[in-house]
């Protein structure tokens, strides 16, 4: 993400200004009589978007507020031993009592997501509310006309970064036990390619030192995230990597392709297909990988490049979709086949890009 990085972050600042209020004109409020507050992140939370929301839980209820985390859908088992997990509502099972806290918040907090339709079915309840709305993300072209307070820092690693900056410009660093250090270090580790990708700053790792102060053990996050699959998954990884993956040379990119028959027979669940778009790019010379799985209702993208190619543009331009530079996501109607014959004339358009 080096390119992003050179562009001044006042411009990003500047241009939010007009549209919604900058979140530490929200800072006083934080203090006021105890607000009802609802906590919301992107369908199929990650690490980051869940680890987020459950840190900004833990603070606002040391603040004295009630909160009430909800996510969109269900969510990975990896995600499970973040403390507060467990009370956290999924929509699509909970509907009613979720649109309940809804309806009685005066808060609604939108973490790690850029526009309502990444709520799915939540979105048409998110954008009727008339309670304050505040934006926390990092993903480019935020919708900020949907929010009364926010900030979308496009070079942050993660939003896990932006709520640590909340917790700490609004005077409250210490507030941060080891309960929020372990959600924050686990979104931060995951978004950061474990502290990886160009986007992990001089302050990603000042940030990681205080949070360690905390006392909680780093190396149990890692495991937790990551060593944490059934052996059905490790099985389906060798089959993918063996009979799912195309390498087209001409265009330094890779893809994989997973159908509804490949989900079935290894029993695949919520959580089990992350990380997977990462594997094409350990080979020398790919630029761009890309993964379709053939979901319920709808076929999903993952996008992920090395270097300047930029797959934020190329969801937008062919799947319907968008995110990072380096890191996006689309979607569409169509089967997979008619998906990877659209990807490979999509190709076409972009090859300089790759080369
Ligand atoms: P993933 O491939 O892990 O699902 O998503 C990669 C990045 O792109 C994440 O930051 C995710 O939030 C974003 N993303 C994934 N799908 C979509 C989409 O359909 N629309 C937008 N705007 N962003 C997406
Ligand atoms: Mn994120």
């Amino acid at each position: 993400m080096e390119e992003v990085l050179d562009r001044p972050f006042l411009c990003c600042f500047t241009y939010l200004r007009t549209l919604m209020k900058p979140i530490r004109d929200f800072f006083p409020l934080l203090t006021e009589f105890p607000k009802r507050v609802v906590i919301t992140m992107h369908q199929k939370p990650d690490p980051d978007a869940m680890g987020s929301s459950l840190a900004l839980a833990g603070f606002l209820q040391k603040l004295g507020h009630q909160v009430q985390v909800i996510s969109p859908t269900n969510w990975a088992d990896f995600l499970k031993w973040m403390p507060g997990c467990d009370q956290v509502l999924d929509y699509d099972t909970s509907k009613d009592k979720a649109d309940q806290f809804l309806k009685e918040a005066d808060w609604v907090f939108c973490l790690d997501f850029n526009a309502f339709y990444r709520t799915r079915h939540m979105a048409s309840m998110l954008e009727r509310l008339k309670c304050i709305k505040i934006l926390i993300d990092h993903h480019e072209q935020p919708q900020i006309d949907s929010f009364d307070y926010g900030i979308s820092v496009v070079p942050k690693s993660s939003t896990c970064e932006l709520i640590f900056e909340f917790i700490q410009e609004s005077g409250n660093d210490s507030l941060i036990d080891k309960y929020i250090a372990q959600c924050l270090y686990a979104g931060t580790m995951a978004d950061t390619g474990s502290f990886r990708f160009p986007v992990t700053t001089p302050s990603v790792h000042k940030m990681i030192g205080r949070l360690l102060e905390t006392g909680f053990d780093h190396s149990m996050v890692h495991e937790a995230v990551y060593d944490n699959y059934l052996e059905n998954r490790l099985r389906f990884l060798g089959h993918v990597l063996s009979n799912r993956l195309e390498v087209l040379y001409e265009y330094n990119t890779a893809i994989i392709a997973i159908s509804k028959a490949d989900i079935l027979r290894f029993n695949i669940r919520t959580g089990d297909t992350e990380g997977l778009v990462n594997y094409p790019l350990s080979i020398k010379g790919i630029k761009l990988a890309a993964l379709i799985i053939d979901r319920d209702e709808e076929r999903k993208w993952s996008f992920r490049s090395k270097g300047s190619f930029d797959c934020n543009q190329f969801a937008r331009a062919y799947f319907e979709g968008g995110g990072h530079k380096n890191a996006s996501g689309g979607r569409s109607l169509l089967t997979v086949e008619q998906n990877v014959s659209a990807f490979k004339q999509a190709l076409k358009q972009v090859a300089s890009q790759l080369q």
